[in-house]
């Protein structure tokens, strides 16, 4: 089984509107809430893979209550410690296509519940195969945190596959043990190097940095572009089709999610490569975040390039 964990989870909320109206009252008859998080995004993905999966986190309060009801309804196991504070909510505003968001900082943790939690994890670890980490920290947790998360799992010889950005990044690669696999994008990798990426030649060149030596996999996914993968030693750049994209929120998630399943599942190092961008894009290619359709997934993983550069 995989264990994904999500610290900072939300309810996300979406009010399509036709226009915004700046300093005016604006009415919404359509509103969905829905349990969010990345970490959920990819829970989501790999339950429609028919890997089994559970989900853990902290959650907090009647918000807290309602993400664990939908969770219930969507039929996603999970196990998510409990703390005082409100879980967030997190609102996007669709208007005229663009997408206004609106983000709460989300509750603040305290020793306790964040030992509470750790309790969870190292029970939840025993459980599982694999583990993923997605997403930001909440308030009162240092930001080196993953890092124990990270060593805590490799003492149960449990992988780590990390998604996250950022000073939080930067903190769980100075750590040891190292993620099996991190999924940074181009500018969480000029980052953490400290330099700009400008061109495909930097973003090779970046790969070969010794930050990463001891890290398994490094997957920067660009979009319609593909990926540029450093698996080992060896750099791959993976080509995608081109496809009619309805809505790539969670993409990234979804390519997570892949190639978690990948892992997992003792795929050959292309074959894990293609399944990560085969869920990617068939999350592109639905309205809903973190959903696909796996009938068109065949027919997506022959049209995928893998090449070594
Ligand atoms: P993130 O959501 O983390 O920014 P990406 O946008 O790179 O991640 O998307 C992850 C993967 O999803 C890509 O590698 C690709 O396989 C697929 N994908 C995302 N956007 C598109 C797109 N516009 N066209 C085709 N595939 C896409």
């Amino acid at each position: 089984m995989i264990l994904t964990i999500t610290m900072n989870p939300s309810i996300d909320i979406s009010y399509p509107l036709g226009k915004l109206v700046i300093d005016r009252v604006n009415r919404i008859n359509n509103v969905s809430k829905t349990a969010g998080g990345k970490g959920l995004n990819v829970t989501r993905v790999l339950r429609q893979l028919n890997e089994p999966v559970k989900a853990s986190g902290m959650l907090g309060g009647d918000f807290g209550q309602f993400v664990r009801k939908h969770l219930d309804e969507e039929g996603i196991n999970h196990d998510f410690s409990q703390i005082r504070s409100e879980t967030r909510n997190s609102i996007a505003i669709l208007h005229e296509g663009n997408q206004t968001e609106i983000l709460e900082g989300g509750p603040e943790i305290r020793e306790n519940e964040l030992n509470t939690f750790f309790e969870t994890y190292k029970r939840l670890l025993k459980e599982v195969n694999l583990v993923t980490i997605s997403g930001s920290l909440p308030k009162g947790v240092k930001k080196d945190y993953y890092s124990t998360l990270i060593e805590e799992a490799d003492r149960q010889n449990t992988k780590t596959i990390l998604d996250t950005s950022g000073e939080t990044l930067a903190k769980s690669l100075q750590g040891n043990p190292k993620p099996y696999l991190i999924k940074p994008n181009e500018e969480e990798i000029s980052q953490v190097l400290g330099h700009k990426i400008n061109t495909s030649v930097d973003l090779k060149n970046a790969l070969k940095s010794d930050l990463f030596d001891d890290i398994e996999w490094v997957v920067v996914s660009l979009g319609k572009d593909g990926a540029l993968v450093k698996h080992k030693k060896t750099i791959y750049k993976i080509d995608i089709p081109s496809i009619e994209v309805i809505n790539p929120v969670g993409s990234g998630d979804a390519t997570l999610a892949g190639l978690t399943y990948g892992i997992s599942n003792r795929r050959t190092p292309e074959e894990i490569m293609r399944v990560g961008m085969v869920t990617g894009m068939l999350n592109a290619m639905n309205q809903k975040t973190g959903h696909i359709d796996v009938q068109r997934f065949n027919e997506l993983f022959t049209q995928i390039s893998v090449n070594k550069i």
